[in-house]
């Protein structure tokens, strides 16, 4: 993969676009694409439909991938996440974030279909134990916990009903911060791994009267850590990888949301401009990181920064429809970056 040298810029944080193909609906509206990707040069740009002159018309952006609608699953897993997770088998953290608007593909790039579409998640199950099955002298321990942010409260998908409470603990001796209650599952193969996915992702929508709805304003945040032992030694390394399906980033003026719908849409909104300028700072190498602003940072703090390894995945869609709000997830990953 082609990623440009940036001056300054922190090599730990990847953004990456990705363009899904028109919907059927979308084609059978006569909606046309205004998304035009050169991938070698991981570079977009996007007409706009509205544009009285010429020089409003093209917009142009640079990432440090793209990926459209002919990429497969396989060749963005390949060429962006199969090395994150090869470093998180060495010992160090990790996050993928899925963002955009509803709709754009965040779940399709996250688990994708049965079959040759397996998305993110499936794919590091199979990575991870395939290097488990090929390193000798070296003890394993994979545990997988999967849990969601609605409202900036934290559900537990793997026991929703324990009645206990999850607060954000700061733990003075790692630097990170844990929740409290939250269960943990051990894993012994890839299917141990998809079976509590799927059992967090039939729990996440049985609470919910909407499931679309629902999963458009919650973050689901899929954790794995891996612990690794070498018999002759006293020290256990730790890799924690976090997968984040996150709330739709759409604009809440444009759904008419009012009382509490618009008072818990702000929180999306302010969580996700945090997690945005958290990821700013660290690609700027800035000295001070803004965790504190949201649950969603502070939960993540000890895989975001540091040594650890942030691949930010912006998704749009190709439509003149969608071009206001291709547009802001544009510049909001252009800012990340
Ligand atoms: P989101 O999770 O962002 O709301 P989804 O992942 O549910 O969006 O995607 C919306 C629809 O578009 C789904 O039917 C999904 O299968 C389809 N889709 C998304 N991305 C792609 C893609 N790259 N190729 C083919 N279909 C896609
Ligand atoms: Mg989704």
């Amino acid at each position: 993969v082609h990623t440009p040298e940036r001056n300054g810029s922190n090599e730990s944080v990847q953004v990456i676009v990705r363009c899904r193909p028109l919907s059927e609906k979308e084609i059978q509206a006569q909606c046309t694409t205004v998304v035009k990707m050169y991938p070698s040069r991981g570079v977009i740009e996007v007409e706009n439909p509205k544009a009285r002159s010429e020089n409003e018309k093209n917009k142009i952006f640079t990432y440090d991938s793209v990926y459209d609608e002919s990429s497969t699953q396989q060749n963005l897993y390949d060429e962006t996440v199969r090395p994150l997770v090869t470093s998180v088998l060495e010992g160090y953290n990790g996050c993928v974030f899925a963002y955009g608007q509803t709709g754009t593909g965040k779940t399709y790039t996250m688990e994708g279909r049965e079959g040759d579409e397996i998305g993110i998640i499936p794919r590091v199950f199979d990575q991870i134990w395939a290097h488990i099955a090929r390193k000798t002298g070296v003890e394993f321990l994979v545990s997988v916990r999967y849990m969601e942010i609605y409202m900036e409260e934290i559900r537990d998908l793997l026991r929703p009903k324990s009645g206990k409470s999850h607060d954000l603990r700061e733990n003075a001796t790692s630097g990170g911060v844990t929740v409290t209650n939250l269960h943990s599952s051990t894993c012994q193969s890839t299917r141990d791994m998809l079976k509590a996915m799927k059992a967090g992702n039939h729990n996440r929508s049985t609470g919910a009267t909407d499931m679309n709805e629902h999963s458009s304003r919650s973050h689901a945040i899929f954790q794995i850590s891996v612990e690794m032992a070498e018999p002759n030694s006293e020290s256990v390394r730790v890799g924690k990888l976090n997968l984040v399906d996150l709330a739709g980033s759409e604009r809440q003026s444009k759904t008419g949301a009012t009382g509490d719908r618009l008072k818990e849409a702000t929180k999306i909104n302010k969580a996700l401009s945090s997690l945005g300028n958290v990821i700013y700072a660290l690609a700027e190498n800035s000295a001070h990181i803004p965790y504190r602003d949201s649950k969603l940072t502070r939960l993540l703090q000890d895989s975001l920064g540091g040594n650890s390894k942030t691949i930010m995945i912006a998704n749009i869609g190709p439509a003149n429809m969608n071009y206001e709000e291709t547009i802001v997830t544009l510049r909001y990953a252009y800012r990340a970056k």
